[in-house]
């Protein structure tokens, strides 16, 4: 089992990441070094199926090739992770990255299910309203490999009996504000050959809305989950301004409607229920509307709450009364049960931890 928190020396400079390399990338440069193209398979192999981090355990190649390699490259991986454990089970990761910044997935077990939050960004571009995340404003986009290195590390993090089984790329950040690094993402989470072999329906992709780039998410082959949180352009100018200025509300449900959904699968519509604010029987009943038609579910999320919001979660009465008036319009609606929110791991908390002590949080939190 590799080190989680790995202490080997810095790189020297000029070194190549190899984990910074995409497959085409990954072969030139070992076409570079001389190296017939079946190197690059094993080298690939070894970084994403082995998890490794150093390159003299890489015993696929020879000891004369390995300090070859390595007087050229290493490996990229993070050096330093951190997990807070809920009491729910739910563990969030906080990962530093090389340029000091920290990125947090969650890892969330629900029954006989693990699943990953992953981040695309630290911070986000967008600000919307209710959302911690967007409080911290953007810091930068993730790489791609930063963003597959959250996998790889969880993954070495596991205990024996764990597997993941599906990862949600919904943490900090647009995936599709960052879409070159995420689409290179997924295809290392995806490759069966070489990469991690996750299949594209255990993935799902979430956005606020940025509805010219959802024909992008199609040919990514993973499924499309849409923060939608209100059902009218007034409230969304409210709550999601960034994104419902670029793509108001009949802009986005034209473009789930055009989406070509492949058969069986059907779009996910996130709606975070804000107290007094969007959790009206009206709202539900013109979200109803607004998806008629459409092979769709919904998921509602009772705002998670955080110091310093002016929003509330409502109470159980009118979630549920939200959902029933969503099902007797013929609309699947479930309720996504809040878990990890005493560590801001909760949808919508991210972000919200910054001190190196233990921390002592309060239930907080909502997101894409
Ligand atoms: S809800 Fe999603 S898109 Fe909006 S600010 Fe938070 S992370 Fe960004």
């Amino acid at each position: 089992m590799p080190a989680a928190n790995d202490m080997r020396p810095a790189p020297t400079a000029g070194s190549t990441n190899l984990l910074a390399l995409d497959a085409a990338s990954a072969e030139r440069f070992a076409l570079g070094l001389g190296w017939p193209r079946y190197r690059t398979t094993q080298i690939l192999r070894w970084l994403y199926q082995q998890r490794g981090r150093d390159l003299d355990q890489m015993t696929n190649l020879s000891k004369a090739e390995r300090a070859d390699l390595a007087a050229v490259a290493h490996v990229g991986r993070s050096q330093d992770s951190r997990i807070l454990r809920s009491e729910d089970g739910t563990r969030k990761f906080l990962i530093r990255l090389d340029d000091g910044l920290a990125v947090e997935s969650v890892l969330i077990p629900e029954g006989r299910r693990l699943t990953l939050c992953l981040s695309t960004q630290v911070g986000c571009t967008l600000d919307c309203d209710f959302c911690l995340t967007g409080k911290m404003g953007l810091k930068r986009n993730l790489k791609a490999h930063e963003i597959v290195d959250q996998v790889l590390t969880v993954l070495d993090r596991l205990d024996r009996d764990e597997h993941l089984t599906s990862l949600v790329l919904m943490g900090m950040g647009e995936p599709l504000a960052n879409l070159d690094a995420v689409s290179d993402a997924i295809a290392r989470l995806t490759n069966e050959d070489w990469g991690l072999g996750i299949p594209g329906r255990r993935i799902t992709l979430s956005t606020a809305g940025l509805a010219s780039r959802l024909p992008d998410v199609a040919a990514l082959g993973v499924n499309l989950a849409i923060s939608l949180n209100a059902a009218t352009n007034a409230q969304r100018d409210r709550l999601m301004p960034a994104v419902n200025r670029l793509h108001p509300l009949d802009a986005l449900l034209a473009a789930c409607r055009a989406y070509p959904l492949p058969p069986r699968r059907r779009l996910t519509f996130e709606y975070v229920l804000l107290a007094g604010v969007n959790d009206a029987d009206q709202d539900a009943k013109r979200l109803a509307k607004l998806l008629r038609g459409l092979r769709c579910k919904v998921n509602l999320i009772p705002f998670n709450e955080f110091p310093g919001s002016p929003y509330r979660r409502p109470d159980d009465a009118t979630v549920l009364r939200f959902q029933a008036h969503l099902k007797q319009a013929g609309v699947d609606t479930f309720v996504r049960k809040s878990k990890g929110r005493d560590v801001l791991g909760a949808c919508g908390q991210l972000g919200g931890e910054r001190g190196q002590a233990p921390v002592v949080l309060t239930p907080v939190g909502v997101g894409c």
